[in-house]
């Protein structure tokens, strides 16, 4: 009988890590230890990250040295991002996270399988390369960044998919703010299952 071996991946590719304050959509505000994963094929036109999306060129880390680094701080939440994390299995980095007592939030597109566990997912789709289904159930927030009117369509295609209880933001992307915001305002008025997510960290000038 062929027996299947799960590879456990303790070293990731991290672009950069910083304790911050989580600037969007639920826990916007919040104190939080960021680590950003190298790696991403989505391809937003609009990505402000674009430097994420060469693996190659990031450092890798075991996660026990990450969890070290978050340990120098406060923290009690730490974020993945990217990049796209799910990139990655992360179950040994979130693993080595969560017995250490931190809170574990993925920000993904969904477009790579589920790995890791957590304490939160930001589900946020992007139109460039659609998102698996398997992210569906799990999602806790479902963030879209509006980038045009069509965006709105994309939105509510997918809050028809995610759970009751999955909290629904529209985000402006940001060099388009000043003519979204308004779009966005209006929409949320008529359908207040929505809330706004601004990306308070570009405001107040923090990573
Ligand atoms: S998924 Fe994120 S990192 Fe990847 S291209 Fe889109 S905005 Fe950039």
């Amino acid at each position: 009988m062929e027996t299947v071996t799960k590879s456990i991946i303790t070293s990731l590719p991290v672009m950069e890590h910083f304790y911050t304050l989580q600037g969007e959509g639920f826990h916007q505000g919040k104190a939080a230890y960021f680590i950003r994963l190298g790696g991403c094929d989505v391809g937003c036109v609009w990505c402000d990250v674009k430097e994420s999306w060469e693996e190659e060129k990031h450092p890798k880390f075991d996660v026990r040295s990450l969890k070290l680094e978050v340990e120098k701080t406060p923290a009690e939440i730490v974020v993945i991002t990217g990049g796209e994390p799910l990139m990655h299995n992360l179950d040994a980095l979130t693993k080595e996270l969560q017995q250490a007592g931190f809170k574990t939030h993925l920000e993904t597109s969904g477009a790579y399988p589920l790995s890791g566990e957590w304490d939160w997912i930001c589900f946020s789709p992007k139109k460039f390369k659609a998102p698996l289904p398997g992210i569906l159930p799990y999602a806790n927030e479902l963030k879209v960044v509006i980038y045009n009117k069509t965006d709105f369509n994309c939105a509510e295609k997918y809050a028809a998919l995610v759970t009751p209880s999955c909290k629904l933001y529209l985000q402006p992307e940001w060099e388009k703010s000043a003519t979204i915001l308004p779009l966005i305002t209006d929409y949320i008025k008529t359908f207040p299952q929505w809330e706004l997510s601004l990306q308070l960290h570009k405001y107040i000038n923090v990573p």
